[in-house]
């Protein structure tokens, strides 16, 4: 039946079925519960197929949304996902975890006077319908070339690139430091969010397709940069991410108790602490006590939300600016809030108390106003004079973000970085100052999003093809 835009825009927005707010905060099964198939056709007849595709403007790997969608309104679902894959190999994990409503979404025309379409929603929906029904299905790869290329790190970045140039017909190795591959896809992003069987499905197809994995390979110990190329490799595609936690540098920040989000969110995501004795990389035991994040992003809304699971009686995040100015995804404060994550705001941490044994007890704050606009465009916080107090807490997560590891620069000394450590780079091919090395994701920009670093993944992969060519 095919649907004027009038009975299309009569359609409401269809809401994500989730996991009841009271009894997630016990569990770290998926907040998330999926569309059905029914759901998924309603949500997709809301898209009224304009002839310019704003949407596919603002996705940093040029998805082709309006023509999946249409597949979907069509209950073609193994045509729509064949659709998304042909630009985005992780649509499971994108689907889940991609800030839509500042990207895809954000463009979409109905979004002007009501709610654009689920676009996000209805990704996750084909990605999951394919893996339960069909399975993973690989696309065609090109004629082999014979030259190899490296991808260092195995975050999304590097998954993207690799996807990418397999297809192209090189052999691709990927050198991950961890013992599990994803990145921050496995040891940051709760399970909660993004279950790591969907992950490790997303990454079993890419091996399917022949990109060899090299796991507790850290390049820069194991093998340096110019040692990948004395090995035979063509290309070097650094993808290493932003994984050096910042710390807040107040007093009492090395009492026990105090965590930095990296730690403790790994801690549990990878390591199982939540299932200390049977995993024996316990974290602190939170159950019934004061937890408070500092920090407004995700990461913070991720280490919050896994201390109440954990079983924190009152879970804090103490952040310095106001609701407004938050950074985390809105579906992640919305869900914080729902599992009764306390919000205090304009509050600023001036250092950590704790007792004679060095265990942390209390945090002393100050308050906060908001006053002019900085470099980042949000309202600056400016202490108020007087208006310093304790709140005790027994456990501390610093969620205020990450830098560059100096492992790649300090054996690595002839690429161009800036005062952060961040690889310097051509924003239009990935390509850095030493020749047949390109940089992307995290490394590049500093921390940003998973569906960013895929782009500069796929950039990469396009320039590295291209230079292949000038090798040959
Ligand atoms: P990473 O994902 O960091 O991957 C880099 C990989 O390189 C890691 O596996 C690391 O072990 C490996 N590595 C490092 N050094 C070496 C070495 N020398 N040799 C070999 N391997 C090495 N973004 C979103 O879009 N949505 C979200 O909801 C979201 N939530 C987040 C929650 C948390 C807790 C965090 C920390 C980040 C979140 N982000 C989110 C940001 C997003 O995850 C990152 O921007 C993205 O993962 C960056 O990808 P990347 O490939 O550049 O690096």
């Amino acid at each position: 039946m095919s649907l004027s835009n009038k009975d299309r825009m009569k359609i409401p927005r269809q809401a994500m079925p989730e996991q009841d707010k009271f009894e997630r905060r016990n569990n770290f099964s998926e907040v998330n519960l999926g569309f059905t198939e029914e759901l998924a056709v309603l949500e997709a007849q809301r898209c009224l197929q304009c002839p310019k595709s704003t949407c596919t403007e603002g996705c940093p790997v040029g998805v082709k949304i309006k023509d999946f969608i249409s597949l979907v309104s069509e209950k073609d679902f193994a045509g729509a996902v064949a659709k998304l894959k042909e630009d985005n190999l992780l649509p499971a994990i994108c689907g889940r975890v991609c800030p839509q409503e500042e990207q895809c979404e954000s463009k979409c025309v109905l979004g002007k006077k009501g709610e654009s379409v689920a676009i996000g929603r209805l990704e996750r929906f084909v990605a999951d319908w394919e893996r339960v029904n069909l399975g993973i299905r690989t696309p065609e790869l090109k004629p082999k070339t014979g030259q190899k290329v490296a991808v260092v790190g195995s975050g999304p970045a590097g998954l993207s690139c690799a996807g990418d140039l397999i297809q192209m017909g090189h052999d691709v190795t990927v050198f991950e430091a961890l013992h599990e591959l994803g990145g921050v896809l496995v040891y940051g992003i709760p399970e909660f969010r993004l279950p790591k069987e969907i992950v490790r499905a997303e990454i079993e197809s890419l091996s399917k397709l022949g990109v060899d994995f090299q796991k507790n390979s850290i390049i820069g110990l194991t093998d340096t940069v110019d040692e990948l190329f004395a090995n035979g490799y063509d290309a070097v595609f650094i993808a290493v991410g932003a994984g050096l936690p910042y710390f807040l540098n107040i007093p009492g920040e090395n009492f026990n108790g105090v965590y930095s989000s990296n730690e403790f969110l790994t801690r549990v995501n990878l390591m199982k602490a939540y299932k200390f004795p049977e995993f024996d990389t316990p974290v602190f035991n939170c159950k019934d006590k004061n937890v408070a994040v500092f920090g407004g992003g995700n990461t913070a809304m991720d280490a919050v939300r896994t201390s109440k699971r954990l079983g924190a009686k009152n879970a804090y995040i103490i952040y310095r600016r106001s609701e407004n100015e938050l950074p985390a995804r809105k579906e992640e404060f919305h869900h914080a809030k729902e599992e009764g994550i306390e919000f205090i705001f304009l509050s600023n941490p001036q250092e950590f108390i704790g007792d004679e044994k060095g265990w942390l007890k209390g945090v002393r704050v100050q308050k906060m106003e908001l006053g002019e606009p900085d470099a980042s465009g949000r309202r600056r916080p400016v202490p108020i004079a007087n208006s310093e107090y304790v709140i005790d807490i027994d456990m501390a997560v610093v969620a205020i973000g990450n830098g560059s590891n100096p492992i790649i620069q300090n054996t690595t000394p002839d690429l161009d970085y800036n005062k952060w450590g961040n690889i310097l780079v051509d924003k239009d091919t990935m390509k850095t100052s030493k020749e047949g090395v390109f940089a992307g994701g995290d490394i590049v920009t500093g921390g940003a999003t998973v569906i960013l670093a895929m782009g500069a993944g796929r950039t990469a992969a396009n320039a590295i093809n291209e230079y292949l060519k000038t090798k040959k």
